[in-house]
Parts: structure tokens; sequence; C-alpha cells
């Protein structure tokens, strides 16, 4: 009946369509009138009694925010902090074999745990009633979809979420398009399953002076589908976009509200679905040029985050792929997808017979985190504790390579990162496009030289075309580096790298 009631029924996969599961235990049918005990003893399920179980308690520890020591002494330091005794003021929470009572609190807020007796038990695909409740909470609260009838499920994290709405889409021979940079395994779910890719140029400014960046392509998006069957002959139309719209991975930008609108507006010409990845969304930055708010109030926070493809979209035709990892920990291995419902029904068939639910333990730790935090906005104070070591991490790495040798000689320049992971750093190759291979590989060595691993551009394209032409940068990664003086350290070795390239020039 659903299947009625949503309008892009037709851009779904046939298998994804076909399935249906059932469970082997379901109730019989009753004859009419027929008296049966009201009251039955259930033994059904191959349910192990959680008195085997043998957990009887678990006990978490929280930091009180992240770099609890801060990390702006060096390395040494930091490692021997790092397995201090926990500050006085962090939490902790132990979790119970049964919160029964503990769940009854009446408090307005209240955000029920998880306990042992359940959170290691069989439990419910789309995830555990908690945690499931917490994921539309937050979608309410902080995505707030542009349509009433979307639902969620929980995922493996962010790389499975889009494999998972890949399924529900993809026929064999079908075409996704792909941002011509992006998060390459996507290509590996594209073989999986059978589907073509079809990468879309772009176009990116740099901001080597900290002003606002540009990252657009829908004007190439909108000539590759006006033009499609001389652009792309024998393929059909595409039936999806994958998009990483905040933070994107490996550029770093983020999508003007304008943009979004254009391509929404394609999509809706062109009859294809967005599928927007945002595991960065929540990591939004301020440019250098900016004195830093580390003060947010979690409502300036959300209104910061402006709006996403989901809260423009009015008929379900967005998928948005989130993920617990960069603002959690990426072993949880838990996310979210928000959709449309009849899209969420398929994802779920599909979880029933491939990954099933995430791990209970990740469950209980991630959701009884949620509620020792006090909740949603307990959370998102958490989260833009995250947004601020990052951000600071941002700009102590643009601004080191911004005041650099090589960029101040117009030999590079570097991107202000607008949100997320990741800083690109762009090496002036000049004219000559036959130069830009080699002057990328040479760069290459030099960095091995100077002593600085970071990605090539190259690395994260799928496109033939912009790996040759467009792929002058490395990707660096603001996540990993132990403290503000290591980053800066970098910065200075990628400019020497630079500055080696030119070691002839007068
Ligand atoms: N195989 C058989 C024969 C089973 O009876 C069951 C559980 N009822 C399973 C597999 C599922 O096991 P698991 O919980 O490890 O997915
Ligand atoms: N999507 C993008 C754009 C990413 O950059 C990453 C991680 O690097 C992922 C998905 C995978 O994240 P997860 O750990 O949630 O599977």
């Amino acid at each position: 009946t659903q299947s009625t009631q949503y309008k892009h029924e037709h851009l779904l996969s046939e298998k994804g369509k076909s399935r249906s599961f059932t469970h082997f235990y379901r109730s019989f049918p009753l004859p009419d009138n027929f008296k049966a005990h009201p009251k039955p003893l259930e033994l059904v399920g191959g349910v192990p009694n959680f008195q085997i179980f043998p957990v009887e308690s678990l006990k978490v520890g929280l930091r009180s925010k992240p770099f609890p020591n801060g990390y702006d002494t060096d390395a040494q330091v930091n490692a021997a902090t790092a397995n201090a005794a926990p500050s006085k003021d962090a939490l902790s929470f132990d979790v119970l074999v049964d919160a029964s009572e503990v769940n009854k609190v009446a408090e307005k807020d209240h955000h029920e745990e998880i306990d042992i007796k359940t959170g290691l038990q069989y439990s419910n695909t789309p995830g555990m009633d908690p945690l499931l409740k917490f994921t539309k909470d937050f979608t309410k609260e902080v995505i707030h979809p542009g349509y009433e009838d979307w639902n969620t499920i929980l995922t493996l994290g962010g790389a499975n979420g889009a494999y998972k709405a890949f399924e529900a889409v993809f026929n064999e021979g079908d075409v996704l398009l792909a941002q011509e940079f992006t998060f390459t395994p996507v290509v590996q779910s594209a073989k999986d399953i059978g589907f073509d890719i079809v990468s879309v140029p772009m176009d990116f400014q740099p901001t080597t002076k900290g002003g606002k960046a540009e990252l657009t392509y829908a004007d190439h998006l909108s000539k590759l589908l006006d033009n499609w069957a001389t652009e792309q002959p024998g393929k059909p139309k595409p039936k999806a976009f994958y998009v990483i719209p905040d933070g994107q991975n490996p550029l770093g930008f983020s999508e003007s509200l304008e943009h979004k609108k254009k391509v929404l507006e394609l999509a809706e010409k062109h009859d294809f679905l967005i599928i927007e990845d945002e595991p960065y969304a929540y990591l939004n930055f301020q440019p250098v040029t900016e004195e830093p708010n580390f003060q947010l109030t979690t409502k300036e926070f959300i209104e910061a985050l402006g709006d996403s493809y989901i809260s423009l979209d009015t008929t379900g035709r967005v998928i948005r792929l989130e993920s617990f990892s960069k603002v959690y920990a990426p072993g949880v291995r838990t996310g979210f997808i928000v959709g449309h419902k009849r899209v969420i029904e398929l994802i779920t068939e599909y979880t029933m017979v491939s990954t099933r639910n995430p791990s209970g333990l990740s469950q209980i730790v991630l959701n009884n985190t949620i509620s020792a935090l006090g909740g949603l906005q307990g959370y998102l104070g958490w989260i833009i504790n995250v947004r601020n070591e990052y951000l600071k991490r941002k700009n102590a790495l643009v601004l080191a390579l911004q005041h650099s040798e090589s960029v101040k000689k117009g030999w590079a320049y570097v991107n202000d990162a607008e949100c997320g992971m990741f800083v690109t750093f762009v090496v002036n190759t000049g004219d000559a496009e036959s130069k830009h291979e080699y002057m990328m590989n040479e760069f290459r060595l030099a960095t091995a030289q100077t002593g600085v691993l970071t990605v090539s551009g190259g690395n994260l394209s799928i496109s033939e075309e912009a790996k040759k032409e467009r792929a002058n940068f490395v990707r660096i990664s603001l996540a990993s580096a132990p403290d503000l003086k290591t980053l800066e350290e970098a910065a200075k070795r990628l400019s020497d790298a630079v500055v080696l390239l030119h070691k002839d020039d007068k």
C-alpha cells in the first residue's frame, strides 16, 4: 500500500521491491469466535535467557570534553596524559542488567537507557527503541526534512548506509552520478551491485586570503543532463546522484543554499534521487579571518548548519546518510539513514537479510552515553566540543600554510576548509597542462623527502580527466595529528616540498 504513496517508486530497485521478509514464528490465524488462552506461555524464538549472558555489569567513563588536557603542549606530554586518571568533572555511568525502573522516570527530556538484558538480546532490525527514537528526535530537531513521511533506520556506519541506499535504488546497468572528486569506495559498491558511475565535473575557487571559497558544479550537471544522449551514448538516464554537500571529501567545501536549490531543481527536471552523505556536516567551521566562536549554544550551532538537501525536499527525493564515526567513534560502527518511509522499508528488508542491527554493545554504549550527557541537548553539546577542536586545528593549519614560503611566493595555495576533516593544498602547476602530472609527481617525491604524508587528489577522483587536469592538490587530514605543533610542522614540510620544485627558479 505504501508503494502507491511514494512518488518516486519507479526509481527503486526491482530486487529491493521484490523482497518480503516473513518471520517463521508469526502467529497463525484463528477461526472467528475462537476462545484462545488470554495469556499463552511464549516459547517461541531461539532467544537466549539473559541470565546466561556472562556480562552482569558494565561501567563506562566519559571524558568531560575531547582533549581534556588541551593539546597546545607537545606530543610527549599528550602521550603521557592520554592514560592519566579521569578528570574530576568527568562523567561515568553503569549499565544495569535491568533498567526498567530507571526508565520509568517521568522527566520531560529523560532519555531511556538500554540495559544488558535488552542490549545483549536479539532486537529490532531498525534499532533498539531509545536509540532509534534518538535518531528521530535528532532528525526533527537538527535535520528537519521538508515533508512528513520520513523514517530512520540504524546502519553499520555511513559507508554501510551508502551501500544500503544504493542497493535500494540500483538495478544492474543503472547509472549513478557522483562528484568527480569523491569518497571513492562508492566505486566498490558500484562494482558489487553492478551499476555504472558517471562523473560530474566541478569548479572550485581557492581562497588564498581566507575569504569565502566556492564549490560549484550545477552548471556542469545541467549541461551533462541536457545533453545526456550525446555525452553518455547508450546509457540510461541517472537514477540518483551521490553527493557530499558539507565538508566535501576531499575538498573541504560546503555547498551554498542557492547551489543546493539548483541541484534539487535539476533532480526534479531530470527525475533522479539525491543521496547526501553527511558524516562531516557537524564539523562546521568559520573562516580563519573570523574570530572563532567556541561558545556556540545548541540553537546557534543548529542554525549555522544551514539547510540540507533533505530539508529542502518535499517529496522524498533525498536519502540522507548519517554517521556516528566522526563525532563519536568509528568503532561503534553505527550510523543511520533518513529517507521516505518507503525507502526505509526497502532498506529494512535488505538489512534483515544482510547485516541485521548494529551490535548491541555498540547500541548500549552509544545510547547510554547520550543518556548520561542528558539526551539530545547534551549530545549536541558534545558535538559542539568536537567541532571546536577541529576548528582550532583547521585554523592552525590554514594559517601556517598561508604564511608559508611557497604560498607567499604564489607557488601554491590553501583552501580554507569550510567544514569537515580536510584542508586542500593546491600546487600551482602553471599554464602548461603538459607539465601538470609531471609537477604533481615531483611534488609527491619532494614531500617524501621533506617528510609528510597526505592523500593525492587524484586518488580521490572517479574521473580520468579530473585526475589529469584538476588533481593538482593534496588532501590534508586534520584528524589524527597529536597537536597543533605537528600540523604547523606538516605545513612547513608541505611548503618546503613546493620550494624544492622551484629550486632552479631565480
Ligand atoms: N542459524 C541457526 C540455525 C539459528 O537457529 C540461528 C538463531 N536462531 C541463527 C543462525 C542466527 O544466529 P545469529 O544470532 O548468530 O545471527
Ligand atoms: N562517507 C564519507 C564521505 C567519508 O569520508 C567516510 C569516511 O571516511 C565515510 C562515508 C565512512 O564513514 P563510516 O565510518 O561512517 O562508515
